[in-house]
């Protein structure tokens, strides 16, 4: 029978209970040692249920108190002077590089955070200094893959490979990754040594940065690098695991090393199969086949992946099932889960779930006569039951779209002209991106609400009280442009998915996102649509109060798609399209109230943007760009669209970006501006923009000159006509004693500039 293995599996405990405990260890309410118990106790139970499940190879050193690139730093002594001054222990020095550390003892900021290749998840990014050592001085996965020993499991340990641990650690000094080359191959050969020691049968390195573009020298520095540490794996069996997408870049020179294992996603990866069957694959290694997603929440398609499989025992005469990733990017357990009725969650399957998967196509791909087996029954008969999701309506109302329906007419200068005339605001006008704190009274009203202490309308008439002095505060603060303060809102996404219908929502299904921050993303279960107006009266209300315009608020299409699970039985495509119909609908009733200026947020919509250069636009923003268009298309030439991006690092999209066809742009641009406003100017930017002039991430105050010097700034690469000042995301996780005197000193920079640029 084949074997089974998975990647890695979540650790946040599915009650959170690691978060939890994390955070009461941060604040001082339990101690190290209960920390280092609960968690023991936690993998031990994680342990016992994939192998009762009959999971036959199970990963160690998975878990992680914060992220597994930080544990990988900490095993290999990459470990920045600043943080190793501090005189902590292992996992405290974890933590300070993870959180920053500021006490008697010393004031470090925390190592910079990046987005983990196209998920939600991040990770800490490693500093290795010219004086880094890169040898083994941790014991993580040493111990962990002990604690499961003697407990009576053999594990196969996970460790991030050499080569994607060099491609994303940052080099502060005058080495390159490409110098450590040879010092972490001897490193990886003691890993193989201490735990060929300890008696491990397979151990897996993870490389997921094969999947992306590579370039000659990236190739040769891995082959490089694996050649050295192969050299060294004496009878442990290696199994080099990618994800993520296909090695179409290094197959060969992958399948030519010496590895025992190699492991390849056939989900995402999809050149995956063409590859194996172009190039075959050696009779001397094992083939661990990704065929059960470990990013989606949808059950396995077991005639699809049987279809697979067969490909590639065609090719691969030892082939083992596993997940096409770690199953760190879903949730815990349908099972546990409240909040989805039995018709529904019988679609779906979370982690655990996907254990029992993987045990069952194991199982069937070895029986001969499978189209009778109970549980391929059972798998046919559910996925024959799809197109019950749809609805006509909206379907037809997709497939009637024209080209005309996502340009927005008349070009964007004569537009310009036409609200310069309407809106009446002066240069360089101010304004905020949306969100006001959300102060202990807004959240005691949605609570009160929730737990039916107060009526509906009570709950209503308090919201109104706070937009009514959000707005007033802004009018003294002397903005021009307006916002409501969105306290009827706990989560953008959220907001808008329960207020539309398609969407499902659950209780338990929490992924992380980084640390101790987990997302619940809702479902996109069916097509999705608008069913009555949903920010109209909020708006309405707002700028009733106040002369000045207020912004609508909505979220964009891509934002509210790439934050949720989406569907599988129609593309992404089509589901960006329904919701972008949705909100333009929004858009429209929102003119047709009176609201003059509406911002569409598009904050996560690079979160999906293929790897590869080559598959960005006909896999991504060849739709993602027009489905934004779409929404606005409909308005009047004098209403002014605006939309908001939180990632600052899109030079390489700016004119995709540009051809969303916004009248202004709002983005994160504090704390790496220069690229991005080099790139607005090189690229001829027609988009007017407000790059954030300061760091609403921080609680800090920044200063009129500080706001002004960087107005000055900007202007060398922003034409006055076309600038707006902004801070650089939403205030809703500020309070008001920092925001206030903030955005003070950010309207009287404003004013100071616009008097010497004389307009
Ligand atoms: N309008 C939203 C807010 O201000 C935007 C949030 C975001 O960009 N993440 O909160
Ligand atoms: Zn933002």
């Amino acid at each position: 029978m084949l074997n089974t293995s998975i990647i890695g599996y979540p650790r946040i405990g599915g009650n959170r209970e690691l978060k939890f405990w994390t955070e009461s260890y941060f604040k001082g309410g339990i101690s190290a040692d209960e920390l280092l118990t609960n968690a023991k106790q936690l993998r031990y139970a994680q342990w016992k249920k994939q192998q009762t499940s009959g999971i036959d190879i199970i990963p160690s050193g998975d878990f992680s108190f914060y992220d597994g690139i930080l544990d990988a730093a900490a095993l290999l002594g990459a470990v920045p002077s600043r943080y190793r001054e501090l005189g902590l222990g292992e996992l405290d020095t974890c933590f300070a590089m993870a959180k920053g550390y500021q006490s008697g003892s010393g004031d470090v900021k925390a190592l910079s955070m990046r987005k983990w290749f196209n998920t939600n998840y991040h990770y800490i990014v490693p500093e290795i200094e010219d004086d880094t050592a890169l040898s083994v001085v941790g014991s993580k996965p040493f111990d962990e893959f002990d604690e499961a020993k003697s407990q009576g499991i053999l594990t196969k340990p996970v460790i991030a490979g050499a080569f994607t641990f060099l491609k994303l650690a940052k080099f502060t000094g005058k080495k390159s990754a490409a110098d450590y080359a040879g010092r972490i191959a001897d490193a990886y050969g003691e890993i193989l040594a201490r735990f060929a020691k300890s008696g491990a049968e397979w151990i897996q390195f993870d490389e997921p940065v094969l999947v992306t573009d590579l370039t000659k020298d990236d190739i040769a520095m891995f082959t490089q690098v694996y050649t050295a540490i192969l050299g060294k794996k004496g009878t442990l069996k290696i199994l080099l695991q990618t994800y993520f997408g296909d090695i179409r870049d290094c197959y060969r020179d992958v399948v030519n090393l010496p590895f025992d294992g190699i492991g390849l996603d056939f989900v995402e990866g999809r050149e995956t199969a063409a590859l194996v069957s172009r190039h075959g694959f050696p009779d001397d290694k094992t083939l661990f086949a990704g065929v059960v997603n470990g990013k989606n929440i949808w059950r396995n398609d077991y005639a699809k992946t049987l279809k697979i499989l067969a490909g590639v025992r065609d090719k691969a005469k030892s082939v083992a099932v596993s997940t096409s990733c770690s199953l760190l990017h879903v949730p815990y357990s349908v099972s546990v889960e409240t909040r989805l009725n039995a018709e529904v969650s019988k679609r779906f399957a979370f982690a655990e779930e996907k254990l029992g998967e993987l045990v069952e196509i194991a199982k069937i791909a070895d029986d001969e006569n499978y189209s009778a087996n109970p549980a391929f029954v059972a798998n046919a008969a559910l996925h024959a039951g799809s197109g019950q999701n749809s609805d006509p309506a909206v379907q037809k109302r997709v497939s009637a779209l024209t080209a005309g329906d996502y340009a927005r007419l008349p070009a964007r200068p004569i537009r310009a002209e036409a609200q310069k005339a309407a809106l009446n605001l002066p240069p360089l006008p101010t304004t905020t991106i949306g969100s006001f704190p959300q102060t202990a009274r807004v959240r005691q009203n949605r609570a009160n609400f929730k737990s039916g202490k107060i009526t509906y309308e009570e709950y209503q008439a308090n919201l109104r009280g706070f937009f009514a002095e959000c707005v007033k505060l802004q009018e003294e603060i002397g903005l021009d442009l307006l916002v409501h303060g969105e306290f009827e809102r706990n989560d953008m996404v959220e907001f808008f998915g329960e207020n539309l219908s398609g969407f499902l929502f659950t209780k338990l299904a929490w992924v992380q996102s980084y640390g101790t921050r987990c997302v619940k993303p809702p479902i996109v279960f069916s097509d999705v649509k608008r069913a009555s107006p949903i920010t109209v009266e909020v708006s309405r209300y707002a700028q009733s109060l106040t002369e000045k315009p207020v912004k609508g608020m909505l979220t964009g299409p891509i934002t509210i798609l790439n934050w949720s699970f989406p569907r599988e039985d129609i593309s992404a495509k089509e589901t960006a399209t329904q919701i972008a119909l949705a909100i333009r609908d929004e858009v429209l009733d929102l003119e047709a109230a009176g609201i003059r200026v509406i911002q569409i947020d598009e904050a996560a919509l690079r979160e999906k943007l293929p790897l590869r250069k080559s598959d960005r636009h006909s896999e991504y923003l060849d739709w993602a760009i027009p489905a934004f268009r779409l929404t606005h298309s409909g308005a009047k030439p004098e209403t002014q669209i605006h939309t908001h991006m939180c990632y600052s690092e899109f030079q390489d999209i700016i004119r995709e970006i540009d051809g969303m066809d916004a009248d202004v742009i709002s983005f994160e641009a504090s704390r790496s501006s220069l690229a991005i406003l080099g790139a607005i100017k090189a690229s001829g930017f027609e988009t007017a923009t407000g790059p954030g002039v300061y760091d609403i991430h921080s609680p800090r105050v920044p200063s009129e000159r500080e706001i002004t010097e960087a107005l000055n700034a900007i202007l060398q690469s922003v034409k006055p006509d076309k600038l707006w000042v902004n801070p650089d995301c939403g205030l809703k996780t500020r309070g008001n004693e920092e925001t206030v005197p903030s955005l003070k000193n950010l309207v009287a920079a404003a004013r100071a500039v616009r008097g010497k640029i004389g307009t």
